[in-house]
């Protein structure tokens, strides 16, 4: 074959997102038997990568700038007619991946359905009323329906407009006579805008006080206009109502609103909540729902039918026509956080989106992050404080009890023991805290001190009863218990560190008559059952909650007085530099749950350390001042939010192929360093081995994001082509969570 002349013109071509591992928008020449126009940007093609069918988001048309022309390939076909998403989502998505250094593709596929991503046609809302054709109505008119007194009467209703489907209940028509005239061509079903219930009436509002009215207020006189909102109530001082009344104002304008909450768990409470109010202009989008519901709320707030979405941090991406408000509910809570690839926080971005969007965004909670309270400090959040709890309740009274010298019972202090006794004796509930689920965090042998370890990771394998076994918690291996030590072959064995488990039968044993609830993962394996569960607790008049930090959130159990945490200090022991504030975190958002009503609470803090400040005043002290000198610790340190963090980490098979590939990217990145970065590392994670694999990091430090996005930005170019990489997985993270 003889080779084309080069020629000088480069082609046009399209820049379409495919999925992809690849840092960037790639090159595609338009469909070659299509007349069509070029798409408009954010719409679906199809395209062909590495010999597969992909599907990829058109973004926009050039001229190449590749040298050479000849891999370029033709799109396949152009899906849709209009955009799945407006300009300023794909700016958007566009900042997400730049930012967090997600590949292009991957990124621009998270502003989709998860049917959409395969290329399926945006789901069509699901008809919710029906309406008279031109043929019903002529029919009708005539008088040639009287001869079907069923069907006449259902025309009659339907003469009058589109009917609701739940309107004919209640109007005494069948469903099957409505089938009929559809079938027939006389009616056909239609979409109405959605109506708030008849539930949302006056009796779920509260007249809002003083506070609650100024917040409100500021957030509402400004809705055209970027700002953010830092709402720091305490727990129960109504932030939810705060939220409630700005939404609606938000609704009256027609626009919508999205909620963002940290975990699937909170939706259902508050979801009814809005329901309440709102009728069925709201939907929960989360990762438990069908990939068919996930399509069509997706597309229903695309489309502007849906006005209220409230989900968990991947809704940040969901589309909307005409947004209006985002609110995001518990800001500081590191479920934000996505901790695998594609790694981003979603808090982050919701700020972001706000800005682009030109809209206010409200965070809420009663421990606001460091980050955050420390930009309401300097002025660049509004601050709007909620001192009291709304309903009149006071704030429960606190206990610290050092067990250092006490005879523990199953791990509880006699006074918890008794206080647990006079709580149930009122007929009120008492809720026990322990983060650690499992019968027994390890097994050991007495004679020859073997302690049951993972085979795969560094951890010991936690003993659990339901089914008796060992199971790792991070990598999920599971092995039957030993009956003889596998070292000695000795008897004696042991378990030590108390688990949910283990202290649910001991409370069963203690409070006969008495329900206990066990709430963590173990128990709780999807949102159905923790919904069922609450219901039950809520039913219940006395009863012991037991549960894991799955208990501690947002949650609303009236008939809660009294609240026994466990064991405050195994977090004291975590180096690393979030695990003070987030012990404050834990600690006040489980003791919020006692008293919310009109029954005075109390919190009881069994210890190891009582002089702990953090331990000592974390219940006297107001949150903020305990955070303004977490806050001073962190301005000595440099660490955020007085300076930027980023982390290199790698994962290899061999211990001493992660270490090598680090220092060979280090070696290289040296020699780029602006002044005030810091390279920390290589060194292993404080857990090396997690499931047979070894791990590594360095810490990016600098004084400010930017420094260190652009080392960041620098390791993962450089990184590509150090040789000793093929032998690791290896990542970069912006702004992580821990960096132990
Ligand atoms: P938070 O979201 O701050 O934890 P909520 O909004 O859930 O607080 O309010 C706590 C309780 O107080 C709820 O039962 C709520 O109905 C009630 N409440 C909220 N605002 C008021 C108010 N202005 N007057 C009376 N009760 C209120
Ligand atoms: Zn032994
Ligand atoms: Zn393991």
């Amino acid at each position: 074959m003889i080779p084309e002349p080069k020629t000088n013109t480069s082609p046009l071509i399209w820049l379409i997102a495919v999925p992809s591992p690849l840092q960037e928008i790639l090159e595609y020449l338009p469909p070659e038997n299509q007349s069509s126009d070029t798409p408009i940007p954010g719409c679906r093609v199809a395209v062909t990568f590495a010999g597969k069918p992909r599907i990829g988001l058109f973004m926009s048309a050039r001229t190449s700038q590749l040298q050479d022309h000849s891999k370029l390939r033709p799109v396949i076909e152009i899906i849709d007619n209009g955009p799945l998403m407006n300009n300023t989502e794909l700016t958007l998505l566009q900042w997400v991946s730049d930012y967090y250094l997600i590949p292009p593709g991957e990124t621009f596929a998270l502003g989709l359905s998860p049917g959409e991503r395969r290329g399926q046609p945006p789901k069509a809302p699901k008809p919710n009323a029906v309406i008279a054709t031109d043929l019903g109505l002529q029919q009708y008119r005539s008088g040639e329906l009287q001869r079907a007194p069923k069907k006449h009467n259902a025309m009659t209703l339907l003469s009058t407009g589109p009917v609701a489907y739940e309107a004919f209940g209640s109007a005494g028509i069948n469903r099957s006579i409505i089938n009929e005239l559809k079938k027939n061509g006389l009616a056909a079903d239609t979409i109405v805008a959605k109506v708030a219930n008849k539930q949302a009436d006056s009796t779920v509002r509260h007249e809002p006080n003083r506070e609650q009215e100024a917040a409100v207020a500021s957030i509402n006189n400004r809705l055209d206009e970027f700002s953010v909102h830092l709402l720091h109530g305490i727990t129960g001082s109504g932030k939810t109502e705060v939220y409630l009344n700005c939404i609606d104002h938000v609704l009256r304008l027609g626009k919508q609103v999205l909620v963002l909450v940290p975990e699937i768990g909170l939706t259902p409470q508050m979801q009814a909540r809005f329901e309440a109010r709102f009728g069925d202009q709201i939907a929960s989008i989360h990762s438990g729902l069908g990939e068919a519901t996930r399509d069509r709320l997706w597309s229903d707030a695309r489309s502007g039918r849906l006005k209220v979405v409230v989900g968990t941090r991947s809704s940040v991406f969901a589309n909307f026509q005409d947004l209006g408000l985002i609110v995001v509910d518990e800001e500081h809570d590191p479920a934000f956080k996505q901790q695998d690839h594609p790694r981003y926080s979603a808090r982050d971005i919701a700020v972001k989106r706000a800005q682009l969007t030109n809209v206010p965004v409200i965070l809420g909670s009663a421990t606001p992050s460091l980050e955050t309270l420390n930009n309401a400090r300097a002025g660049r959040y509004k601050l709007h404080t909620l001192s009291a709890r709304a309903s009149g309740a006071t704030l429960p009274s606190t206990q610290i009890i050092d067990i250092r010298q006490l005879a523990l019972h199953a791990g509880l202090a006699p006074l918890s023991i008794d206080r647990i006794r006079s709580t149930l004796a009122r007929g009120e509930q008492a809720l026990v805290f322990l983060n650690r689920r499992g019968f027994a965090q390890a097994i050991q042998c007495l004679d020859c001190g073997w302690v049951g370890e993972c085979d795969r990771c560094d951890s010991s394998l936690v003993v659990h009863q339901q089914p008796p076994s060992l199971r790792c918690h991070y990598c999920d291996a599971t092995q039957a218990v030993p009956r003889h030590c596998p070292s000695c072959g000795h008897h004696r064995l042991s378990v030590k560190g108390l688990g949910t488990e283990q202290l649910e039968a001991v409370l069963r044993a203690k409070f006969k008559d008495t329900p206990v609830f066990r709430v963590d993962s173990d128990t709780i394996s999807n949102v159905t059952v923790l919904h069922n569960t609450f219901d039950h607790i809520r039913e219940q008049s006395s009863a012991v909650l037991l549960g894991t930090q799955m208990l501690s959130k947002g949650h609303h159990f009236p008939d809660v007085t009294c609240v026994v945490v466990v064991d405050a200090d195994g977090q004291l022991f975590n180096p690393d530099f979030r695990a003070e504030e987030r012990l404050l975190q834990i600690l006040v958002q489980v003791a919020g749950r006692s008293g919310r009503s009109e029954k005075p609470g109390e919190v009881l803090i069994q210890t190891r350390q009582p002089e702990h400040p953090l331990i000592n005043q974390a219940l006297t002290a107001s949150y903020d001042s305990l955070a303004d000198a977490l806050l001073l610790q962190r301005q000595r340190l440099k660490l955020p939010p007085y300076g930027g963090l980023g982390l290199v980490r790698c994962d290899s098979q061999r211990f001493e192929d992660g270490a090598r590939f680090l220092n060979d990217l280090k070696s290289k990145l040296t020699p780029q360093l602006s002044e005030g970065v810091k390279l920390v590392g290589p060194m292993p994670t404080l857990m090396q081995r997690r499931a047979g694999r070894y791990r590594h990091q360095i810490i990016v430090q600098a004084s400010n994001r930017s420094a260190v996005h652009r080392m960041l930005y620098l390791a993962l170019q450089i990184g590509k082509s150090v040789k000793s990489a093929r032998k690791v997985t290896w990542f970069v993270e912006i702004d992580p969570n821990e960096i132990t």
